[in-house]
């Protein structure tokens, strides 16, 4: 199997990564393989699953033309900084230009010990190569920018975490793999031509429309206001916002504890390590703020300007955000509501219909599908009151009318903005729990019916069923 690579990332200065191999496992088997994405990549499916396919995707055979390497970064974790992070677990075998001619990483995690590794044994165990799978496609079946899922391989070889393990390697895909905290790892280090060099390589490879470090601070900014505001809509928490998780092309990365809600509530965390609640869902837009305060911190150097006069730019383009969130808030929202936009008359139909569904602790994705279907009064029957409901329904109903959005055109646009199908943390740890028995038919039926998380899918109706008290998840582990 040939594979075109073109590493441009391992062409930037020595002092960027460490170069070195994947270390190799003792018996490689494979779990998934994501045909669809390899065909998007240009790659052969049936020679991904031979046995030297699944070997380059262990780590146990380097592909010809790939320049495997850890990227060094450094980042703000839960408000701390950590001079140096880096890839502890994870190996970038190189580029390949996809189909549409897009860069695309190809990156092995869980590959084993890197120079970054610090205490950690570089590999990955099995539960968080099956949940990054699903849920980083589920993202990419709403829409939503997030780096992919390959594959997942079995390693043969045992990991120790509070308990011995199945260890296991997913490849992940992402537009690049380069963090805020890439560009604070030089910041940090005072190393302004390596700024320069690694901005030069972001905007060519993301924002070639950008000319300069505040262009592209700008565009940053636009991207991940527009991606926080999605996450808002289909409920999802990242659970570990921290700059090093946080990409600079815009994607989401780095799926550790991370959940969708099931019942409603703005403060709703998962993460057992995010005891102050610092990455609740309704923080998730100021955290981001936060986070590209930083990165705006990092670039000040290279602005080309003096430093008041760069601090005073590069405020204005971070606080920015706040009408970009809200505009595609709004968009998110009122797509949700069946409306084309959500205007001043709307007078915070949203807000007030999420309030009521904290009240009444509605199911967040079961009450808006709920409203997209032929009877949206159905909805009601999703909170503990259903009268919780009433006086917001004619509202809604009224809002509809006066922008002639009939019937037909609401129901069409709620169903492609309400998913049926996300991927519930019960279904996900049932998934895992099932997996390390050496049973993976619950990953591929919930992976399967997460493709088409729009369409309604009769005999999966038992996957859009919100937790039981018992069945429910109510914190997540990074498991790293
Ligand atoms: P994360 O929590 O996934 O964002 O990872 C934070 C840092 O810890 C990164 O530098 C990772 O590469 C590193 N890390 C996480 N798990 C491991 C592991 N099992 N072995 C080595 N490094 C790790
Ligand atoms: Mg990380």
């Amino acid at each position: 199997m040939q594979i075109a690579f073109d590493n441009s990332y391992a062409r930037l200065p020595s002092r960027f990564f460490a170069p070195l191999a994947p270390t190799p496992v003792a018996d490689p088997a494979m779990i998934a393989l994501n045909a669809p994405l390899a065909e998007a990549l240009g790659l052969d499916p049936e020679a991904l699953r031979r046995p030297d396919g699944v070997a380059m995707l262990a780590g146990n055979r380097v592909p010809d033309g790939a320049t495997p390497l850890a990227q060094a970064y450094a980042g703000h974790q839960f408000g701390g900084w950590v001079p140096q992070l880096g890839d502890g677990r994870a190996i970038l075998l190189g580029e390949i230009l996809d189909r549409t001619g897009q860069r695309r990483d190809i990156q092995l995690k869980g590959s084993g010990p890197t120079p970054f590794s610090r205490r950690g044994d570089g590999r990955a165990a099995l539960g968080p190569v099956l949940r990054e799978y699903i849920v980083s496609e589920a993202m990419h079946a709403f829409g939503i920018p997030t780096t992919r899922a390959l594959a997942a391989v079995l390693t043969g070889e045992p990991v120790q975490r509070e308990r011995a393990l199945p260890g296991a390697v997913l490849t992940r895909v992402a537009s690049s793999h380069i963090r805020v905290g890439t560009f604070q790892f030089f910041a940090a280090r005072g190393d302004e031509e390596a700024l320069k060099a690694l901005a030069g390589h972001v905007i060519a490879r993301h924002y070639p429309e950008a000319d300069t470090p505040l262009d592209l601070l700008t565009a940053v900014v636009a991207r991940q206001a527009r991606l926080i505001a999605q996450w808002m809509g289909v409920g999802f928490i990242h659970g570990v916002m921290n700059t090093d998780n946080m990409s600079v092309a815009g994607e989401t990365i780095d799926y550790g504890p991370c959940a969708f809600m099931d019942g409603y509530h703005p403060d709703t965390v998962f993460s057992s390590i995010d005891r102050m609640g610092r990455y609740a869902y309704r923080k998730q837009p100021e955290i981001a703020v936060w986070n590209l305060a930083q990165f705006a911190t990092a670039l000040l150097p290279i602005m080309g300007m003096s430093h008041k006069d760069a601090v005073a730019v590069a405020t204005r383009a971070v606080e920015g955000f706040a009408d970009l969130f809200g505009t595609a808030w709004e968009a998110v929202f009122a797509a949700k509501l069946g409306l084309a936009d959500l205007d001043e008359d709307d007078g915070g139909l949203a807000y007030d219909l999420l309030m009521r569904m904290a009240k009444g602790r509605a199911d967040f994705t079961r009450t808006f599908r709920a409203l997209s279907g032929a009877d949206p009064t159905a909805a009601r029957e999703e909170f503990v009151d259903p009268a919780t409901l009433d006086a917001w329904l004619p509202r809604w109903q009224a809002r509809l009318t006066a922008k002639g959005a009939d019937a037909s055109v609401r129901r069409a646009r709620m169903s492609a903005a309400n998913p049926a199908f996300i991927p519930r943390n019960h279904r996900v740890e049932e998934a895992i729990a099932a997996g390390l028995t050496g049973d993976f038919a619950p990953f591929h039926r919930l992976t399967e019916v997460l493709s088409r998380p729009f369409d309604d899918q009769p005999e999966a109706a038992d996957l859009t069923l919100a937790p039981t008290p018992d069945q429910e998840v109510r914190q997540t582990f990074c498991g790293t």
